[in-house]
């Protein structure tokens, strides 16, 4: 039997090189992975560094369809950072191209290599902001006053 699609939140993140480039690229090639369909993106944005080094971020996120589970989607876009020149030298260092799976379905999943809901992502403006853009119900208006304090410009759509 086929697998159910299940709706996944995907955050973008890159702060080195041509970002605005790699991010268009990313979605694109997130958007056309196995039994994947994209259902929304949000536009670009561009944000200061948090607990990081490096140039300003471009960020966004996109919602996909998809029949992956959790783990295999997790092995995709791990793919996609590699081939995107992505290197872990420490902790927060300045990155090409980074992928998190926000939500995936109504799913909670705490392995050592995946936890979602993502831990982080309501203290982050980076994230709530998009997400906001492309699922208002996901994202209360506490959780944006929370990180209101934090730096954020929509800079582009992304088409
Ligand atoms: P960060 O995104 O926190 O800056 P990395 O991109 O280097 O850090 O990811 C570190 C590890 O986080 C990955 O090896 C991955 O296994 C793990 N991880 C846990 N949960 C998630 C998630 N929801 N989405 C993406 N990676 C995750
Ligand atoms: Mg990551």
């Amino acid at each position: 039997m086929q697998r159910a699609e299940v709706l996944s939140y995907i955050a973008l993140g890159a702060n080195l090189g041509d970002a605005r480039g790699t991010l268009t690229a990313a979605i694109n090639s997130v958007a056309s992975l196995p039994a994947t369909r994209l259902m929304a993106t949000s536009g670009l944005y561009r944000t200061a560094p948090i607990k990081a080094s490096g140039p300003d971020f471009m960020n966004a996120v996109m919602a996909v369809s998809t029949r992956l589970t959790a783990p295999e989607l997790l092995q995709h876009l791990q793919q996609l950072e590699a081939l995107a020149g992505r290197q872990r030298p420490y902790h927060n260092a300045p990155r090409t191209l980074d992928l998190d799976i926000l939500l995936y379905g109504h799913a909670c999943i705490s392995s050592p290599a995946l936890q979602v809901p993502h831990p982080r992502m309501s203290e982050r403006a980076f994230v709530l902001v998009p997400l906001a853009e492309i699922a208002p119900d996901q994202v209360s208006r506490a959780k944006l006053s929370a990180v209101a304090s934090q730096a954020i410009k929509r800079v582009a759509s992304v088409w």
